[in-house]
């Protein structure tokens, strides 16, 4: 198979198809929660805080999908929100990252096999970027997906 037949295959996989129940904070720890479904996977739990509120975010688990749940905060549209993880605590801000549409920083989430999927911490922005590292070959693909709209 040519490098160019194998990325198509995986551009095709990408929509809404793909859950990102594997996601794991920087010390491993998983983030999915079994008992809180979204779309019948379970949702990616993370504490959240925003404009001086601390709760929990249920964050959807299906990629380029974005119906998350808030207990005990309100984030406002438009607003920043930080993640921790929530059996850690650590900070999930990618510090090397910004949002390439509106410059707000952005969270990152580890997968299997050296894979990351990050997204805008600003809510209703909405863009989100995935990379996954080939198993076998080692080599970093971008997938970049501007907007909900365009899985819709
Ligand atoms: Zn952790
Ligand atoms: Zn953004």
């Amino acid at each position: 198979m040519s490098e160019k037949e194998k990325i198509q295959v995986e551009i095709e996989v990408k929509s809404k198809t793909l859950s990102v129940s594997h996601a794991a904070c920087p010390n491993g720890h998983l983030l999915a929660d079994e008992t809180k479904l979204i779309h019948g996977k379970p949702a990616l739990k993370v504490k959240a805080e925003s404009a001086g509120q601390s709760g929990i975010l249920y964050i959807d688990p299906v990629y380029g999908s974005h119906d998350n749940i808030e207990v005990g905060l309100e984030i406002a549209d438009g607003g920043l929100v930080k993640f921790f993880c929530p059996k850690c605590g650590v900070d999930l801000t990618d510090p090397d990252e910004t949002c390439r549409v509106c410059a707000s920083p952005m969270f990152l989430f580890h997968l299997p096999h050296g894979g990351i999927v990050e997204g805008c911490l600003k809510k209703g922005c909405m863009f989100h970027k995935m990379k996954i590292v080939d198993e076998e070959h080692q080599i970093q693909r971008m997938f970049d997906n501007p907007t909900l709209e365009s899985y819709l």
